[in-house]
């Protein structure tokens, strides 16, 4: 028995956010970083969440 931590899946899904342009701001872009200890990824700019895995 193999057991995947919802960290190791949500990655690509996380993986494929960073970098885009933030929907909130206009000069933010995301960034992988963990949000109330839960993978998730924020803007660099305005530190708005666009995606969280928990
Ligand atoms: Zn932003």
């Amino acid at each position: 028995m193999q057991q995947v931590s919802s960290q190791d899946a949500s990655t690509p899904v996380l993986a494929a956010l960073v970098g885009d342009e933030c929907s909130w701001c206009a000069a933010g872009t995301l960034a992988r970083e963990e949000f109330k200890g839960d993978a998730a990824v924020v803007c660099e700019e305005c530190g708005t969440p666009a995606a969280r895995v928990w």
